[in-house]
């Protein structure tokens, strides 16, 4: 349920609203929106309770009820765009956020090659995975602590913020650490240990389309970390499974608009898991952009030929330099840019 109050509403009025939900058991976010607050009411009964309850107290506006299953992260609870801030770096806003990196931190070189090719061409952000969810127990799982403090090494001598996935809720505090945006790949969207825990924090956090999930349950697996008190959440699109092959996943461009007008969240693209070869990516990259997404999540490897992971859907430097330029005219014909 979600309650309006009126424009200018007093902070006793908004007080009083908050009072009586918690004399009813529930629990309470609240929107500060820039002109009017709205208070989101949550609790597994809101459904039973007459609106009136909240309707007839001082400064209220409007109570209506959320009949989708995500409330926080729903356009109902905060009409305006979200804007997560990371260093300086604005994801949400006009410009058009290109993260970029190698699937897998190997070693020192390739992440340092890697950084400073993403950044020349345009990258915002570094990517680079020191924890991998691998599918077989036997593919290499990351280089854990010590990529991890290779990305520190690299984003202090880059000045670039990175994003690293973080696979265990007890790693939680110590990727933190490292990195400036917390990654919960798809395999764990529903990880709701792992999302409670990432929901205690302040951290940005980019919570990837699980490729079996709805739309619907993306959105609502987003409220577990908002209904945490992290409200720094990207989302990213990376492709669903279908009965296609050609392609590693099907990119499900069409969700794009659909988040766009359901929530408030940021949405980036992630087209390289979703082409699943270097050749694809370009394409699958632009039409993320025309259709609406506000930034990318790029793979791009020194030498996709000796890459550990993901080599085939990676880019090469010269690849990506080309692909951020053709960019360009995309986004400024949607009214952006990069
Ligand atoms: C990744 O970004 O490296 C990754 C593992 O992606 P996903 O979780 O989308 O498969
Ligand atoms: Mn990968």
């Amino acid at each position: 349920m979600i309650v309006e109050m009126r424009t200018g509403a007093a902070q006793e009025e908004v007080d009083g609203v908050v009072q009586r939900a918690k004399e009813l058991g529930l629990g309470i976010q609240l929107n500060l929106g820039t002109n009017k607050t709205v208070v989101a009411l949550l609790g597994p009964n809101t459904g039973q309770l007459p609106i009136d309850i909240f309707a007839v107290l001082p400064g209220v506006e409007r109570v209506t009820r959320i009949m989708k299953p995500y409330k926080l992260a729903s356009r109902d609870f905060k009409s305006e765009d979200t804007v997560v801030s990371v260093n300086g770096v604005e994801i949400g806003g006009k410009r058009i956020v290109v993260m970029a990196g190698p699937c897998a931190v190997e070693g020192e070189k390739q992440l340092m090659a890697a950084a400073m090719v993403v950044k020349e061409a345009g990258a915002c952000i570094l990517r680079g995975g020191a924890y991998k969810p691998r599918t077989s127990p036997f593919a290499f799982q990351g280089l854990e602590e010590f990529g991890l403090e290779l990305l520190r090494q690299t984003k202090a001598q880059f000045g670039m913020p990175v994003v690293t996935e973080v696979v265990a809720p007890h790693d939680v505090a110590r990727v933190v650490e490292y990195t400036d945006i917390l990654q919960v790949g798809a395999r764990n969207m529903q990880n709701y240990a792992l999302l409670t825990e990432i929901g205690k924090s302040k951290c940005p956090v980019l919570l990837k389309r699980g490729f079996s999930a709805t739309v619907t349950e993306w959105l609502t697996a987003a409220d577990y970390l908002l209904a945490g008190g992290n409200d720094q959440v990207i989302l990213c699109e990376r492709g669903i499974r279908t009965f296609e092959d050609s392609t590693r996943f099907s990119l499900d461009v069409g969700s794009i608009p659909i988040v766009k007008k359901s929530s408030h969240l940021p949405l980036i693209v992630d087209p390289s898991h979703a082409a699943g070869h270097y050749s694809v990516v370009p394409a699958l990259a632009k039409a993320a952009i025309a259709a609406g997404a506000d930034g990318l999540l790029v793979e791009v490897h020194p030498n996709p030929k000796e890459a550990l992971v993901d080599g085939l859907q990676s880019l090469t430097p010269s690849d990506f330099a080309r692909l951020m330029t053709e960019l360009r005219s995309i986004a400024e014909a949607v009214g952006r840019y990069i």
